[in-house]
């Protein structure tokens, strides 16, 4: 079951599944500042994309040193199905008083913002921060959604649109939250 809504010239889509067998232009890693790899979605994307990725993770990293919480760098997606996948590193939430909104927020344009650079049509989304960093899901995906809307209405009309934005939701209750949030914006 698919539940979309369109922004602007893009299609967003929520669905159920594991994001290393989606074949998007772009996935999205919730990765940690180290860029060296962990567990969640960082390890599955490892462990299924191969060596490749993590040796482009080493290389950047040896550049500047691994990545901001907010930021996210671009890689190979090695042997995935998917052709790039960008890195981005969400906070861990403390409480909710260090910038863990703002930071969300950044991550979800900032991963953007590399996907669009690199011409992608199409771009899959994890839950970022919502793992072992515990943000607390229903924010983090009001959060997700709305960074995702607002870089969508924004993007100036010559500047290439991604046709179609997954959310890729491991977990029933990110699901169950990702549905009913879309389905109030229809
Ligand atoms: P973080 O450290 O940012 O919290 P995690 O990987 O622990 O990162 O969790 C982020 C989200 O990714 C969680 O909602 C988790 O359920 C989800 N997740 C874990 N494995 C996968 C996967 N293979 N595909 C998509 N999402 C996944």
């Amino acid at each position: 079951m698919e539940t979309s809504i369109t922004i602007n010239r893009t299609v967003l889509t929520v669905v159920r599944g594991d994001i290393t067998t989606i074949a998007a232009d772009v996935i999205v890693n919730a990765a940690n500042t180290s860029l060296l790899g962990g567990g969640g979605v960082d390890g599955a994307i490892h462990r299924a994309g191969g060596p490749e990725i993590l040796d482009a993770c080493r290389r950047i990293r040896a550049k500047q040193g691994g990545c901001p919480v907010g930021e996210a760098v671009i890689t190979t997606a090695g042997k995935l199905p998917a052709s790039y996948v960008v890195h981005t590193v969400g906070p861990v939430w403390n409480g909710g008083d260090q910038d863990e909104e703002e930071l969300l927020r950044d991550c979800y344009r900032s991963s953007l913002a590399l996907a669009i650079q690199h011409g992608a049509n199409s771009i899959a989304f994890p839950n970022i921060s919502t793992g072992i960093y515990q943000f607390p899901k229903a924010l983090a995906a009001e959060i997700a959604l709305e960074a995702v809307a607002e870089y969508l209405c924004e993007l100036p009309d010559e500047t290439h649109a991604p046709k179609r934005i997954l959310f890729v939701c491991h977990d029933a209750e990110n699901e169950q939250i990702y549905r009913e949030r879309l389905g109030d914006c229809l």
